[in-house]
Parts: structure tokens; sequence; C-alpha cells
């Protein structure tokens, strides 16, 4: 029986049982298509990445003795949308069965569900075997349960999976969690290790995407095109951070810094998000080289990283399953603002920002606390619309593919799920960002002033937002403490305050 099989671009899976025999009746097929370059704007490393590694994958699978069809993006017979390709694909190769993995978006869930309730010839999906829990376990886990507390979840992963156990119930050094160690701001030392460089040749790919007027964002050096792109790299990156990043991981977790873009952060979402690297042979190999390098290296910072993976990653994964498709379009917060235009260029007196977006723009990455607590703090209180907080963020990361990017944005980041990812908004004023980073030192407004035309626009924007939502945040226990500093607020003071924020929110490029 002639089998076509498809390989999405984010199921670049080296070690899927697909590959553990060769069958001259399967033919792989691959596909660079319009329909994915174009449901957003992506930054330009975005998509380079994405075909790189794609192409990567095709090569290793040819290599393996399998018959691949792959269409680049400027192949005369690529039709540019899926199930068009697929139906041709179907016609030229005689194909009676249709084989696929699970997609991690809803979207091209949707799309391969029908175009198989209408194929005449036999269908079946398979597990993407990427994932530490399948697409029910949360819901499943969460049954009865009022709210979907991610620490839980965690705690269940790390026995489920006998992830840094003392015994089958305690964790190792005594606790579940270190995360009030990871604090700290960096001030020049411990020294950063370089960027992990990468010989990567890209010309090619840049001038078929040029060629073919393809829209992106952001910038590209392609003599310097450090992302992994096949699974060497992607193990490469892995063994970089444990020798030279993992001792600080924890520390400087939240840390930000003008002239470090990285920090100690791994930068292994896109090779993870693509399934060039397995979540559980990352978080084995950090374990155990921890485990090996106990003497220099302090469990908080193995525990830190353990926890983003084994634990927010499926929990996000399990949300999005759970609650989508009407996550999409969730707006608790009823927030109706457009993003400013600096968003797009980084042109904006507000140095925290100015770093933050010039960085994304450059590199396609900044770190979570700069996603979370600089532009997505900065969107929240001024009250941008979800729908285009979300198209920047799916559009701007290497690593930003929907399951993961909506829930952290829309939930985590925006509070528009209503707290169904976190129990709080993530809003500060300028004395969390101060405390975190060194960018209030060169920047023209001052962090410790309030109303004044120089005062940091984060202070007004902070209390007037508390103040627009008051009613909302009134039965939340967590937020009762900013909020009884609110209502005893000098009611003069408040509205100066108020007055400014207004300005802001009328026109953040003006500032
Ligand atoms: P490290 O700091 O080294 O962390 C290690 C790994 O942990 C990451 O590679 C990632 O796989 C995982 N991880 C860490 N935090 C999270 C999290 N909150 N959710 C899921 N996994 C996590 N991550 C994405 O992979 N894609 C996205 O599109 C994305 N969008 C985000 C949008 C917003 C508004 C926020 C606040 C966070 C977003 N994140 C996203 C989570 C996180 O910021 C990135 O995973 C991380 O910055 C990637 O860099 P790194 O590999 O150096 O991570
Ligand atoms: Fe950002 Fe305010 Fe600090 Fe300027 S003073 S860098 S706007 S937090």
């Amino acid at each position: 029986m002639k089998i076509a099989r498809l390989v999405l671009g984010d199921q670049l899976n080296y070690q899927h049982s697909w590959y553990d025999d060769t069958n001259d009746d399967v033919v792989y097929f691959m596909a660079e298509m319009r329909q994915e370059t174009d449901y957003v704007k992506h930054h330009i490393q975005k998509v380079v990445a994405f075909f790189k590694s794609m192409r990567s994958f095709a090569v290793w699978l040819k290599n393996e003795g399998c018959e691949v069809v792959y269409y680049q993006l400027d192949d005369e017979r690529n039709q540019q949308d899926l199930v068009s390709n697929l139906k041709q694909l179907i016609k030229e190769h005689s194909i009676e069965k249709f084989e696929y993995q699970l997609p991690d978006e809803y979207r091209l869930d949707e799309q391969l569900k029908n175009f198989c309730n209408e194929l005449e010839i036999e269908t079946e999906a398979f597990d993407s075997e990427h994932f530490l829990t399948s697409r029910t376990d949360f819901t499943d886990f969460f049954e009865g349960k009022k709210q979907l507390v991610m620490e839980y979840f965690y705690r269940n992963m790390r026995k489920k999976y006998d992830i840094m156990m003392l015994t089958a119930k305690d964790p190792e050094g005594g606790k579940w969690n270190f995360d009030h160690s990871n604090r700290k701001k960096w001030k020049g030392s411990p020294a950063i290790p370089e960027e992990k460089q990468m010989k990567n040749d890209v010309s090619n790919i840049c001038k078929m995407i040029s060629n073919a007027a393809v829209k992106t964002i952001g910038n590209i050096d392609i003599d310097n095109f450090h992302w992994p792109t096949n699974r060497k790299a992607s193990l490469d990156v892995l063994n970089y951070f444990c020798e030279n990043l993992l001792v600080h991981f924890g520390d400087y977790q939240d840390a930000m810094h003008t002239e470090e873009h990285f920090l100690f952060h791994s930068r292994l979402s896109f090779a993870m998000n693509s399934k060039m690297l397995h979540p559980k042979e990352v978080i084995e190999t950090v374990v155990s080289y921890w485990r090996n390098h106990k003497d220099v290296i302090d469990i908080s910072q193995v525990e830190g990283f353990v926890r983003q993976i084994l634990g927010w990653r499926e929990y996000m994964r399990g949300m999005y399953w759970k609650e989508m498709p009407n996550y999409r379009t969730l707006n608790k917060l009823n927030n109706t603002n457009s993003l400013p235009d600096f968003f797009w260029t980084g042109n904006t007196k507000m140095n925290c920002l100015k770093h933050a977006i010039s960085q994304s723009l450059d590199k396609a990455y900044a770190h979570h606390i700069q996603r979370l607590m600089i532009t997505g703090n900065f969107a929240l209180l001024t009250q941008m619309h979800p729908d285009e907080v979300d198209e920047w963020y799916l559009g701007i990361y290497i690593d930003a593919i929907e399951w993961v990017e909506i829930t952290n944005t829309r939930g985590m980041s925006q509070f528009a799920d209503g707290g169904l990812v976190a129990t709080k908004p993530y809003v500060s004023s300028g004395s969390y960002i101060h405390k975190m980073s060194n960018y209030c030192k060169d920047c023209v407004y001052k962090v410790s002033k309030k109303e004044t035309e120089d005062a940091c626009p984060f202070n007004s924007l902070y209390w007037n937002f508390l103040d627009e939502k008051r009613e909302y945040f009134k039965g939340n226990q967590r937020m009762s403490m900013m909020m009884n500093l609110l209502n005893k607020m000098d009611k003069t003071k408040l509205e100066a305050l108020k007055s400014r924020a207004r300005a802001v929110i009328a026109n953040p490029d003006n500032y």
C-alpha cells in the first residue's frame, strides 16, 4: 500500500518511531508554503530558521533511505496551501493511505481533520511523540478543581517522571520550588559567556524569501545566524547551556541588562518547539550534568530550569487544548487600544521598551521577563487589545507557535483569560524594572517620579490601571494589598497620576 506521511515544519522530531524503519511504500511530504508564511507577519529570522531546519531534516530523511517530496517556497509544483499540495501529492503518487502527526496548532488540526473527512482513501493520525503529556492529561488532572494551579501540575509531573525526587513523594533538596532565590540583578558579573556561534549559510533562503515578497518583520545578519537548524546543532546548544550557563541560570533568570541580550538563558525554545530536541532529553541532560557538578552548581539553578520545561511548557500546552478555540477570543478586561508604532521600530524614549523591542527586532529573541514585564506590562497597563498584542508576539519571536504563544500572551501576560493561567495580572510600576535591570539609569524619565512631565510613565500607568479595573479585581485576594493602597491614596494625587496616564495612553508614541 502506498502511504504518504506529512511532516509539518514544527514536527522535526528526528527520534519519532516513524523513522525506526524505512519502507519503500512510504513517501514523506514536506512543504514551505505561503499559507504558513502569511497567516501572521513573522520575523525574518523565524521564517529562515524554520525553512533551514526543514531542509536539514529532509536531507537527513533522504540519507536515512526515505523517499522525500520537498517543495521549496519557489517550487513550481507548490500550490502554497496544505490541502491543495496534499491533493496533488496523493494524485501524482497514487497514494492509498494518508498519515500525519497530530499538529500542535488548532488551526492546522482543524484543517487536517476536515481534509481527512473529505478524503476517500484511508487516513491515520499519529502522536508527535514530543510532549510529556497528552492533549487531554491537563483536563483530566484538573478535573473538578476550581483553579488550574501550575505548581500542583508541576509537582505531579516531577513525581510522574521521577525528576529530581528523593523518594516517590519528596523532592530533592527538601522543597519543590527555589523561585525565591532566582531574583538577582545582574551588575556586570559574573561574566556572561559569549553567544554560541554556529555556521549557517542562509543566504539562498533569504534571497528566495525576498524574491517571493514575503512580508516579514525584524532584521537578519546573514553572516551571523546563530540559531540551531539541525539536530546536531541543537544538541550543541544544549551542551553549551550545561557547560557554560546553567551555573547561574536560576540566579539571573529575571535580570535584564542594556548590553546583554541572553544573560544565562538557554535559547533552546526554537530547537524544542520545532521538536529537534525532546523536552525529556533536555531535562535529563541538564539534571545529569548538575549531578556530576554538584560542587559548583546549586540545586536552585537546575530546579528553576526544570520547572520551565516540565512545568510551564507542558502546562501551557494543556491549557491551550483545554480552552481552544474559545481562548483566542478572550478579552475579559475589555481592552481596546491599539499597539503604538514603536512596537515595530523600537523608537521610543522609554529606555526599557526601546531595548526590549530593538533587541526583539534584531535577534527575534527576548527572554521571559522582558516579554512579560517590559512589553507585556506596558501593553496591559495601556490597555491594548489582546488580538493586537497576540499578533505581535506570534510574529516577532523565533519560538512563537500559537499553543505556547497565546497562553503566555493572552493568558499570563495580558490577563485576558480572566485568570486561568495567572492568579493576578503581571503589572508593575517602574520600580520593579529598576530593581531587575539597568534600564532606568540612562532613561530620560525618572523612575522615582510619579506624575511630573519627566516621571517614568509606568508609575502613573500602574495606578491608573488598578483604578480603571477596580471593579474587576474587587474580589481578587492576591490584589487586595495594592487595592487597599489605591483606596487610601489621596484623591488629588490619584487624579494627577491618572491625568498623566491618560496622556500616555492617548499618545504612547510621543513618549
Ligand atoms: P529559558 O529561559 O532558557 O527557559 C528554558 C525553556 O523553558 C525555554 O526554552 C522554554 O521551552 C521553557 N519555558 C520557559 N518559560 C516558559 C513559559 N512561560 N511557557 C512555556 N515554556 C517556557 N515561549 C515560547 O516557546 N514560545 C512563545 O511564543 C512564547 N511567547 C511568550 C510570550 C509572552 C508574553 C511571554 C511572557 C512568554 C512567552 N514564552 C514563549 C515563554 C518564554 O518567554 C520563552 O519560552 C523563553 O523566553 C525562551 O527563551 P529560552 O529558550 O532562552 O528560555
Ligand atoms: Fe522604563 Fe521607566 Fe525605567 Fe525609563 S524610568 S527605563 S520608562 S521603567
